[in-house]
């Protein structure tokens, strides 16, 4: 006898995901999982208690699934608490935006943190410094991150807290310092790193209670599932919040799908301590560490990503960033690493950075029988630009490219600048990709971008910002099923988790959104108002109905 349903979803405009085109019919879902999609046998499973969810020609898709976003710093960012700096255009303003969040209820730990703030959009194009912050803020601490979260802004009073000296800076020799020696107040990102963890430090509870509003928002997207990556590299501070993550999940409130990926170092004790509290990322749980995440460059805009050539805008002969970890260290990592099951993402942003990834997977993969390299999956992270022969070692190597189209819109007129003409053209370069047969997946990288997948799907189809003006390098735009494939099984793919999510079929969870609009069939300006109708995460109705 045929299983019943307990929920038929039910349209005209179904997209598996699977083919370009929809299908009509239904899917039938049983607990957590989807027992049959189509039209024929339909009906078979209709039981007594079966509820029939019918959505006409609305779209439904499956769960998307942002495959970068930076819980911790997210969740601060969606809280209404914390200043967003991304449309100032003046030192000026930043400390004036900021000035408004100067209420003790807006304080975590004792401190503002806002973020968005990049000097190369202001006018003058000049790093602030901590004279503008002191002025407004004698007192309470300031902590002020850039838009890619690399580079720290801070008062007076927060060098003071941090005991941040001109001695114990671990940046470049004069980064962040005026002539006399005095610190600027501007914190680059192998400093910034090792203190962001003694700053953003809400109690469990407040964290908790952050994550599940931001969840909420998620959910409203139509998004089920996030992979919550390391935001530093720095033992004891690599944000990822296990212990509110594990109680969100006990109190039966996680409505979202979670695949955690702590800094890879040598010392593997976090890594376990996290499994410890939430498991692993596997079949159907809803939270669980899924892989380990390790830098490798930094980014452009500051020159710290690892070009193989130097800067269009070199300063000096040998400015063209560096790796931050030696290859030989990165290889045995990433080996112990696999061999223990777990996924890899490593942060590669310039082609010189993507080139030696690929040789550490290379190497890593000839040590390694398949039985092993079946249940682990590599990434790349990021691969702002990359040389052309590479596109084709990581289909051979079976590396994911992941990646996030909204980058590739914050600054056009930068990229040029520091890459040149010639590097830009094989900027995000989603076409070249996929005529090659490279797996891509989709993510935002939030809060560097919001996690809104439809404006980052509209990145991708237009190669537009959402703001307007002319389209960048549209060469390298894919259509939107490609685009969504990228978003759904793409993602799945980085935590190796295709066998069970990305695509609406026979046996696979129940990760499913129905949207407002159907995008497939729409004008890219559509995406730019498109919701979920309805969000289902595990079986479970977890926004609209
Ligand atoms: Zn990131």
């Amino acid at each position: 006898m045929i299983c019943k349903a307990d929920i038929i979803i039910k349209s005209s405009q179904i997209w598996t995901g699977n083919i370009d085109e929809t299908i009509y019919g239904g899917i039938a879902i049983k607990k957590n999982r989807i027992l049959y999609v189509g039209f024929q046998d339909l009906d078979k499973y209709i039981g007594p208690n079966t509820k029939i969810l019918d959505y006409g020609d609305q779209l439904v898709i499956p769960g998307i699934h942002d495959g970068h976003v930076h819980m911790l710093m997210t969740a601060l960012m969606n809280s209404g608490k914390c200043p967003s700096l991304y449309d100032a255009k003046s030192e000026k303003e930043c400390v004036d935006i900021v000035k408004r969040y100067d209420k003790p209820q807006n304080l975590i730990g004792g401190w503002i943190i806002g973020m968005g703030w990049y000097q190369l959009l202001w006018d003058n194009k000049k790093l602030p410094t901590k004279k503008s912050l002191d002025n407004a803020f004698p007192d309470t601490p300031v902590f002020l991150m850039d838009s890619n979260a690399h580079t720290t802004w801070v008062n007076s009073e927060a060098l003071r807290r941090l005991n941040f000296t001109p001695q114990n800076t671990k940046d470049n020799i004069d980064f962040g310092k005026f002539e006399n020696g005095e610190l600027t107040g501007i914190i680059g990102e192998a400093s910034f790193m090792k203190l962001s963890s003694q700053i953003m430090t809400a109690d469990e509870k407040t964290t908790s209670k952050l994550f599940i509003d931001t969840i909420k928002r998620m959910n409203s997207f139509g998004i089920t599932q996030i992979d919550d990556v390391a935001g530093s590299a720095v033992p004891d501070s690599d944000q990822i919040a296990d212990q509110s993550w594990k109680q969100i999940y006990s109190e039966n409130k996680l409505n979202i799908r979670v695949n955690l990926f702590p800094t890879l170092l040598d010392d593997f004790s976090r890594i376990h301590q996290i499994e410890n509290n939430c498991g692993r990322a596997t079949g159907d749980s809803m939270i669980g560490i899924a892989g380990v995440k390790s830098f490798f460059d930094g980014v452009s805009s500051m020159h710290t990503a690892y070009l193989s050539e130097p800067y269009s805008d070199a300063q000096n002969p040998d400015d063209r960033g560096h790796l931050t970890i030696k290859p030989d260290v990165m290889q045995r990592r990433v080996l112990k690493a696999a061999k223990e099951g777990y996924c890899v993402k490593i942060h590669a942003i310039g082609d010189g950075a993507v080139t030696e990834a690929l040789n550490v997977y290379e190497n890593v993969e000839k040590e390694l029988d398949n039985k092993v390299l079946s249940k682990v999956q590599f990434n790349i992270e990021h691969l702002e630009n990359i040389e052309e022969k590479d596109i084709e070692r990581l289909r051979d190597l079976n590396v994911i490219a992941s990646v996030q189209p909204a980058h590739a819109l914050i600054d056009p007129a930068g990229e040029e600048k520091d890459l040149g003409e010639k590097r830009t053209k094989m900027m995000w370069p989603f076409r070249h990709y996929l005529a090659r047969g490279t797996k891509i997946a989709f993510g935002t990288d939030s809060p560097v971008v919001d996690f809104n997948p439809f404006e980052n799907l509209y990145n991708a189809v237009t190669r537009k910002s959402i703001n307007g003006g002319k389209p960048w390098e549209s060469q390298n735009s894919i259509n939107i099923q490609e685009a969504l494939r990228a978003y759904t099984l793409g993602s799945a793919r980085c935590s190796n988790r295709q066998k069970d999510l990305g695509t609406i079929e026979n046996g696979k969870l129940a990760d499913i959104a129905v949207l407002n609009c159907n995008i497939l069939k729409s004008s890219p300006e559509d995406f730019l108002k498109t919701n979920a109708v309805m969000t289902m995460v595990n079986g479970k109705i977890v926004y609209g109905g």
